[in-house]
């Protein structure tokens, strides 16, 4: 497989990259995303998957179908089997809906399978080049903790999270700066812009750059994006049914890289009846599917917050999937919107009638399935994306069903653990002078 920018001139032009470039490089040069050139032809080989197939098992066959010429096929598999120590579950909830569960990994949430295998597979090319990195994050909150947990004790990289100071829940503090090792927390005396600016700055920093390999884990990275088509594949696979007719995917979606992962599996040969794209008020997707025209704005706060973005990023990715045609985006993807008293109403009618509890992300998904069924009269199967554990989101859930649900064990763990973090002032000359002095 190789990569182009997503603003390459689809006629021509532009020089495809291989994984290990787009991997290490996250953005393209031009500010495009990275989207393979040409999307592989796995249908047959899907086909041949054993129903019985763990989820490393699958991952490393179709892994090593799209990298393996690469890297070659021992590390395609390798990373998968390193990377993938936990596994997406099946959850029935009603006739024709299941549940597909990402939230057992470390941090509980779906992006802990993006973040591991791209945390596994630079230790695995960095080591076959003999070679060092050091990765700098900024986050809000959710991304940091799940890049963190991913890159513990990863030989040859250094992880350096940036964070604003009082400004991210202490659940997801203790996650950040608990990891320790090759896992440094910066806690900045600042805003969660002041800590993307530093990290833009390093990037561009003539010192660093001679200094040091520097890398960056954001979520448009594609070595986080297409890990994610695995578990589409998976959810085929595993579901119970009478046929093996396809399914349709309800995807809970905020910047739609796990939704654009959906559709690279279909693209691969994954058959499916379809997609949802289920967001809360910040609609700017479904918007766009109604009336074809894109208008990214501030977001809104919601309960369901991974979710809010107000210019999705994956859009671009999904323009170039479907070559720039809203008709043809409109066939395979539906757009639903779910508010804030919806969500909530959802959460309590599933803990009655189910008695089970479900985060708020994954409530607007299960809404938005059901509202799709009565709206189409659709009687096939609808597999809808479970992107967070419960006991992630305890306050909004609680609120909502008047029950608290347990805390993950993953999680209770990093609660009781001593946070260790270097206080920085959001200052280039404090945060280069801390690099050099740690990693060159
Ligand atoms: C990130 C996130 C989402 C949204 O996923 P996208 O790939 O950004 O569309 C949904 N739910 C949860 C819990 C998340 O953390």
């Amino acid at each position: 497989m190789k990569f182009l920018s997503s603003r390459a001139d689809p006629a021509g032009g532009g020089s495809p990259v291989s994984f290990r470039q787009a991997v290490f490089s996250g953005l393209s040069p031009d500010g495009g995303l990275y989207v393979p050139v040409e999307q592989p032809e796995l249908g047959s080989r899907i086909a041949a998957i054993s129903k019985q197939a763990s989820f490393p098992e699958l991952a490393a066959a179709i892994v090593a179908e799209l990298v393996g010429e690469e890297l070659g096929g021992e590390t395609a598999r390798r990373i998968c089997e390193r990377a993938f120590t936990f596994a997406p579950a099946m959850q029935p909830l009603e006739d024709g809906l299941t549940l597909l569960e990402l939230f057992h990994g470390p941090t509980c949430a779906f992006k802990d399978f993006g973040a591991s295998f791209l945390a596994t597979s630079m230790e695995e090319i960095l080591r076959q080049e003999g070679r060092r990195a050091v990765i700098l994050v900024a986050t809000s909150g959710d991304t940091g903790s799940a890049v963190a947990q991913a890159f513990a004790g990863k030989q040859n990289v250094e992880v350096v999270v940036l964070y604003p100071s009082g400004r991210i829940s202490s659940l997801q503090e203790q996650q950040l700066t608990t990891v320790g090792g090759n896992v440094t927390a910066l806690e900045i005396q600042g805003s969660f812009d002041d800590c993307q600016r530093l990290v833009k700055q390093a990037f561009m920093d003539p010192e660093l750059r001679r200094t040091l390999t520097l890398s960056s884990a954001n979520s448009i990275n594609l070595g986080r994006l297409l890990p994610q088509a695995l578990y589409y594949i998976y959810g085929h696979l595993q579901l119970e049914r009478g046929t093996d007719e396809p399914l349709l995917y309800c995807v809970p979606s905020g910047n739609f890289g796990n939704l654009t992962a959906g559709v690279y599996a279909w693209q691969w040969g994954l058959p499916v009846a379809g997609f949802i794209a289920a967001t809360n008020v910040n609609d700017v997707i479904p918007e766009y599917l109604l009336t074809g025209r894109f208008r990214p704005r501030s977001s809104l706060k919601t309960i369901s917050n991974a979710m809010d973005v107000g210019d999705p990023s994956n859009f671009e990715r999904l323009q170039v999937a479907f070559g720039g045609s809203v008709g043809q985006m409109r066939k395979w993807i539906r757009g639903i919107r779910i508010t804030d008293p919806e969500t909530r109403r959802t959460m309590r009618r599933v803990y009655e009638e189910a008695g089970m509890l479900i985060d708020p992300h994954t409530a607007v998904g299960v809404l938005a399935a059901r509202r799709y069924r009565e709206q189409t009269g659709y009687r096939g199967q609808i597999l809808s994306l479970a992107t967070a554990h419960p006991g992630k989101f305890l306050d909004t859930v609680r609120e909502a069903t008047g029950v608290t649900p347990d805390l993950p064990a993953a999680l209770t763990e990093a609660l009781s653990k001593e946070k260790q973090a270097v206080a920085l002032k959001p200052s280039l000359d404090l945060l280069r002078g801390f690099l050099l002095d740690r990693y060159s």
